[in-house]
């Protein structure tokens, strides 16, 4: 019998990849908004702690096994920032100006600096029920530089600056199969799935 898991976002973009993981291990993924769920706030200063904190609200609020997932940019020279503060690195703009004002803010702040490297982080937790002592955690880094113009339009949030190297190219200029492959959060994917079916 299918098992039901309630994923703690409403991006159906992300619904769609981690169906594709539940479907062999006989779990169907159901946004949480389509159970009543509104998103919860992201209080904390690390990815892990602010995606327990989405889990157990989803799990608490259905009754059901909740998987959430965070992530974001990370730029060591400015100690780590946009980090958790990635979505919204320029302020509370309009969504549709969101990117654009984030990915300014990141050439501003690394103007002065010679060190460009930076990877996108990605942290999944699966909890069993909201309290599971012991959650099942995948995580995910992808390393690249950041450029100092954008290029290419595929992709989102910080691709058009994010240089992958191996492939040449932003991650605004891989296919979406070629991100999907070896993104942080592929491998974050993939971590948990490996432990979700070991377990
Ligand atoms: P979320 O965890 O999916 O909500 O992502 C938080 C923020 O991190 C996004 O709004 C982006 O700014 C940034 N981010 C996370 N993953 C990616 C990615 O794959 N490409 C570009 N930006 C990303």
């Amino acid at each position: 019998m299918t098992r039901q898991v309630v994923l703690a976002s409403g991006n159906a973009g992300k619904l769609r990849e981690i169906e594709a993981w539940l479907a062999p291990l006989d779990y169907h993924a159901v946004a949480q908004s389509q159970l009543g769920v509104s998103e919860t706030a992201e209080p904390h200063a690390t990815f892990i702690e602010n995606c327990l904190v989405k889990a157990r609200h989803a799990a608490r609020l259905t009754g059901l096994p909740a998987l959430a997932d965070d992530s974001g940019l990370c730029v060591p020279a400015l100690d780590g920032a946009p980090g958790v503060h990635s979505a919204r690195y320029a302020g509370e703009a309009d969504p549709a100006l969101r990117d654009a004002r984030n990915n300014q803010r990141l050439l501003a702040e690394l103007a002065q600096c010679g060190q460009r490297a930076a990877w996108y982080y990605c942290v999944m937790v699966w909890l069993r029920h909201a309290d599971d002592p012991q959650p099942l955690i995948g995580e995910g880094i992808w390393h690249g530089i950041i450029l100092s113009e954008p290029m290419g339009d595929g992709g989102f949030g910080y691709d058009p600056l994010f240089l992958v190297p191996g492939f040449d190219r932003t991650a605004a200029q891989l296919t979406l199969e070629e991100k999907n492959a070896v993104s942080h959060r592929a491998q974050a994917l993939r971590a948990l799935f490996d432990r979700l079916t070991a377990q």
